[in-house]
């Protein structure tokens, strides 16, 4: 079977996991955490980078940074992962959904600003597929609304919107480094903080409300609890393995790159005779190849290519569930305006399997699995 994941791993990760053995450092915040943190600072330009133990636990350090409270809006797109919208309901939130557009399958940002009421808090853009939303005009609306935007990158590491890194366009950013993602540490994330005046608190919430980061900088005699926190911070193991992957950035993102390449071209020509649909990638956008993904005509089409894949061995995965069709959706959330896209498209959606690794000869397995499925349609 060809999975459509492989968690990545390049070689040199036991050695450093060794070396922070050997050093009896394996809590948080050693030396392999504090490599980390500072390859994100150099490389995207954050402020602030924060390992943490994932992208879930960057979002809920987002959401106390924002200060939401029971009854604060919250705005995003239905269809994302489950944790962009839990990060906020821990904190009360309601969550307003609003559709998306049919080419990123990323929030549709003219449908955000007849969604904010006067308990709008911040805007939640997911940039789906490592491919930008429009941050241009979500930035502007939420400036001239005075609302807070947290970017959920977990897909987008080492991708830019205009240059610019994402994750670093809000107020704050959620990198993931789960095995699914590009670059991983097993479970894992990352905070992103724009502003200074905010990482003195995002430090003590992750510090269990302490303001021990401060006193290991030799800046106070003594740590005490200032805050209401948690424990945000991962194992140097953790950390060890990433920094191995983080080393070689651009090995893996070549390699990915080099096979959504490949599938984009092989499928170019169905996309041309119209029996399916390949991703969109806007001008101000480069990505990361985070995920190949195709759109079948319709739920049963895609429901029927999915297991004549599987029948020869080639494993395409689908999401998500829309959050406003689930039942946790119902009770802490509402969709405004019409759900045109959201649940449409995600019906036709099949991920392609697309990891560091891939071989040709296995890619080549899928390009021709799905092309002959599509060779009497
Ligand atoms: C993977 C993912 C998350 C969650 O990441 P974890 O590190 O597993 O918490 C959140 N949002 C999106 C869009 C994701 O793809």
């Amino acid at each position: 079977m060809i999975n459509f994941n492989v968690p990545p791993c390049v070689g040199t990760e036991l050695d450093y996991i060794k070396d922070a053995i050997d050093h009896r450092k394996i809590c948080g915040d050693g030396d392999y955490t504090k490599k980390c943190n500072a390859w994100f600072e150099e490389k995207t330009g954050a402020e602030k980078a924060l390992l943490t133990t994932s992208c879930t636990h960057a979002t809920e350090m987002a959401a106390l940074l924002c200060n939401i409270k029971p009854g604060d809006e919250v705005i995003m797109p239905s269809f994302t992962f489950v944790s962009t919208a839990d990060a906020f309901v821990l904190r009360g939130a309601t969550v307003v959904f609003v559709d998306i557009r049919p080419d990123t399958m990323n929030i549709d940002e003219t449908k955000i600003e007849e969604a904010i009421t006067d308990k709008t808090v911040a805007i939640v853009p997911v940039h789906y597929a490592g491919v930008s939303c429009e941050m241009d005009t979500i930035m502007d609306i939420a400036k001239r609304h005075n609302l807070k935007v947290v970017e959920d990158a977990a897909q987008g590491v080492m991708s830019t919107y205009k240059g610019q890194a994402l994750g670093t366009i809000g107020d704050y950013g959620a990198y993931s480094f789960h095995e699914t993602k590009n670059y991983s540490m097993g479970e894992g994330g990352a905070l992103l903080i724009k502003n200074p005046e905010d990482i003195e608190m995002a430090e003590i919430i992750r510090e269990k409300g302490t303001n021990r980061a401060k006193f290991f900088r030799g800046q106070i005699d003594k740590y005490t609890w200032v805050e209401a926190g948690s424990s945000y911070l991962p194992s140097e193991l953790n950390a060890a393995y990433l920094y191995a992957q983080l080393q070689q950035a651009d090995k893996i993102f070549d390699d990915r790159m080099n096979s959504w390449n490949e599938y984009y071209k092989a499928f170019s020509e169905l996309a041309a005779e119209g029996k399916i649909e390949l991703p969109t990638v806007p001008e101000e956008c480069s990505h990361n190849a985070h995920m190949f993904y195709i759109k079948a005509k319709d739920l049963e089409e895609r429901t029927q290519l999915i297991s004549y894949a599987r029948e020869h061995d080639v494993q395409l995965v689908f999401h998500y569930i829309p959050l406003h069709s689930a039942p946790a959706g119902k009770k802490y959330g509402r969709f405004h305006g019409e759900d045109i896209y959201t649940t449409k498209e995600s019906e036709r959606l099949a991920r392609l399997p697309l990891y560091y690794g891939l071989t040709k000869e296995d890619r080549n397995r899928v390009i021709e699995v799905i092309r002959d499925f599509y060779a009497n349609r």
